[in-house]
């Protein structure tokens, strides 16, 4: 039990290593805690302050003590997320995956464009021509550089290109110059105020993340606000934050593009025996009961960490 402002939550600290370097993270951490209307999860990633990581608490929060809204559908459609791997891997991951789109990352730091070229045709190989492509740049490109690399990798056929360029002013002028449709991620969820910002010149498509918008219905005002096509993607989280985005994406009222929420499968393991992976190539919507806390239970060192990073961010 924690004892700082606010109800008194159970807290269980996990650690997992991935499957392979994402975001330059090799093991992902948080915290559940356990609330009267469930588990819900706390795991801002390390090099977040404590300012930026009050919205991810608010969304453990509204987990664990509200529950989320009524879901209008009850399975979601995902992509399977291919990380800065060679051609042979990615292959192999799409394959696996059972899923009809991809998000691909590129402009990975040490990697060449045409790595980012082999690898975004080795998962369109593997997808076939019905499948859709979507590559991640995570903000690396200025407007030159961003239209120049869409343009090949856009070759294979892209549904989108997400955060291509880091401002919503090179997003607007990108958007300008190429055909590809621009989804905005980054740009919303580390924004001061998601609903104040303008994005109306600068994207297509809304990325909604339930940890950084401080909760699924935050995430629902943000939708609204902005009023453009909406995909639903997860912050690296364990089964049971994946359980909130599919929340999010099952209580959205429209849903054109599959959800970035496969991603339990870069982890080695899970929190629960019962891990959301996607069948299909969709989600169901449920919520999973984490039954795996003491064989993914944290080291001492960590633990404490995390309890000191949610005692602090309890008392801001
Ligand atoms: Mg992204």
């Amino acid at each position: 039990m924690i004892a700082a402002s606010g109800p008194s939550l159970e807290a269980r600290v996990y650690s997992v290593p991935l499957r392979t370097r994402f975001r330059g993270i090799d093991v992902r951490d948080g915290v559940l805690v356990r609330g009267p209307a469930g588990w819900g999860e706390f795991s801002p990633f390390w090099d977040y302050d404590l300012a930026e990581s009050r919205r991810w608490w608010a969304a453990a929060e509204e987990a664990a003590l509200t529950g989320w809204p009524e879901p209008v559908r009850d399975s979601v459609p995902v992509n399977v997320t291919v990380p800065a791997v060679g051609p042979e891997r990615a292959h192999a991951i799409v394959t696996a995956s059972g899923c009809r789109t991809a998000k691909v990352k590129v402009a990975e730091p040490g990697q060449s464009p045409a790595d980012d070229v082999a690898r975004v045709e080795a998962v369109r190989d593997a997808l076939g021509p019905d499948g859709a492509i979507r590559v991640d740049a995570n903000a690396a490109w200025d407007v030159d550089t961003a239209a120049a690399r869409i343009a090949e990798l856009d070759a294979v056929g892209l549904e989108y290109v997400e955060q291509p360029c880091a401002t919503l002013a090179e997003l607007a002028a990108l958007r300008r110059r190429i055909d590809v449709r621009v989804a905005a991620d980054e740009v919303v969820r580390r924004a001061a105020d998601p609903l104040a910002i303008d994005l109306r010149e600068a994207c297509d498509v809304v990325v909604l993340k339930v940890q950084p918008l401080g909760g699924v219905r935050a995430a629902l005002r943000v939708a609204e606000a902005h009023g453009l096509p909406c995909v639903v993607s997860s912050a690296l989280e364990s089964s049971v934050g994946i359980a909130a985005g599919v929340a999010l994406a099952a209580a959205l009222p429209e849903l054109p593009f599959a959800c970035g929420l496969a991603t339990v499968a870069l982890f080695t393991g899970d929190v629960t025996s019962a891990p959301l992976l996607p069948v299909d190539g969709a989600l169901p919507v449920r919520r999973p009961e984490p039954d795996r806390l003491t064989e993914v239970a944290a080291g001492p060192v960590v633990d404490a960490r995390w309890r000191a990073r949610m005692t602090a961010v309890r008392a801001a």
